[in-house]
């Protein structure tokens, strides 16, 4: 096993080799277009993440062990298994308590605000609670792509990204492995870690996890994929408590961290970025979905309308979302998005059939 983590690391650390050359190139594009990288790279330095107040007192790690004990009867998400993940049981996400990671690199494709110049630190994990038949990650959600690695690992992994000038640790499907994140965390802010932990999940989250990672994430990057659970449990795998379960997730998330709001050198290091991934034939409720956001948030609130569905997996078995949405279907979304007031739209004009 050990010789396998070892290789899974050194293909990890050989693929992200690349980007120390896209990196030097570019900050040399920047710089040739006389834009002070050094300056912001200062600015960088001088924020401080929430969870470190945390690391200090202890804090952190009391949170990832209070959730690592509650594996023993997993109730960390809204499917509540119950089963026992310390004993190598595995629920409906089909985790056990053995972390695994398909993948850890710079990411250039999220949002301008953290992608950045260098990247956001994306961790893919392995796994997932809510299994849409759509899931462009198919392979490492449902089919378990990865490799198991220890906490440690995970550590120096978020050291890594932090040393190749990523601008965030971007958390990709996190919520089942939420007691080894904080562990982690709390090693890596031992080691310097000092990037915004960025929490990228489904939005289907229990509230009472969410407490427990308040101070600890700085972004929080929420799908809100439906307004109607018929859809919901349709397409993800019976979640059909998936709109009310995310609309509280959603509100608490908002409670923590507030409105995302660009520091001066262009970043966003602390707020709320809700997407919303509009689907063909109205399955992903845009309207309401929207209406929700402008009624229950500022209308300031960062909203990525995202138009680039593609059927994906088993979406072909389903005739409503065997296509990409029209380009009427995406103005209707801008332009609810905006009778509704909502003032700081993620507006893409791609990928139309
Ligand atoms: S995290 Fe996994 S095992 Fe735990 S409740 Fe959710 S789906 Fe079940």
């Amino acid at each position: 096993m050990e010789g396998t983590r070892r290789g899974f690391l050194r293909y990890c650390l050989l693929s992200i080799l690349p980007y120390f050359i896209h990196t030097d190139r570019a900050v040399f594009a920047l710089s040739e277009k006389n834009r002070s990288v050094k300056g912001k790279e200062d600015k960088a330095k001088e924020f401080e993440p929430s969870y470190l107040k945390l690391h200090r007192s202890g804090e952190l790690k009391k949170r990832g062990e209070r959730l690592w004990e509650s594996m023993g009867s997993c109730n960390l998400c809204p499917r509540g298994c119950g089963v026992n993940r310390l004993k190598g049981e595995k629920g409906f996400c089909n985790a056990n308590s053995q972390l695994m990671v398909s993948a850890f690199h710079p990411h250039f494709g999220e949002e301008k605000p953290i992608t950045g110049w260098n990247g956001s630190g994306t961790i893919f994990f392995t796994h997932c609670n809510l299994r849409c038949v759509y899931c462009i990650n198919w392979e490492i959600n449902h089919e378990g792509r990865g490799e198991v690695v220890t906490i440690e690992q995970l550590a120096e992994m978020m050291l890594g990204l932090q040393k190749i000038g990523c601008h965030n640790i971007n958390l990709v499907t996190p919520t089942h492995y939420s007691p080894h994140i904080l562990l982690a965390a709390d090693m890596a802010a031992a080691k310097g870690l000092r990037l915004p932990l960025l929490y990228n999940s489904s939005g289907w989250e229990k509230l009472d996890v969410l407490k427990i990672l308040d101070g600890v994430v700085d972004i929080y990057l929420p799908d809100f994929k439906y307004s109607n659970g018929k859809m919901a449990s349709k397409y993800s795998s019976g979640a059909d408590t998936y709109p009310g379960i995310t609309k509280i997730a959603i509100s608490e998330m908002h409670r923590q961290v507030g409105v995302a709001r660009l520091e001066k050198d262009g970043l966003i290091k602390k707020g709320l970025i809700i997407r919303h991934l509009v689907l063909p034939n109205n399955v992903s409720g845009t309207r309401e979905v929207l209406h929700w956001i402008a009624n229950n948030l500022p209308k300031d609130t960062y909203v990525n309308l995202m138009s680039q569905y593609t059927p994906q997996y088993k979406a072909f078995q389903y005739h409503e979302i065997s296509r990409k949405i029209t380009r009427k279907e995406y103005n209707d979304a801008i332009k609810w998005a905006r009778e509704f007031g909502l003032i700081n739209l993620d507006i893409q004009g791609y990928y139309f059939i």
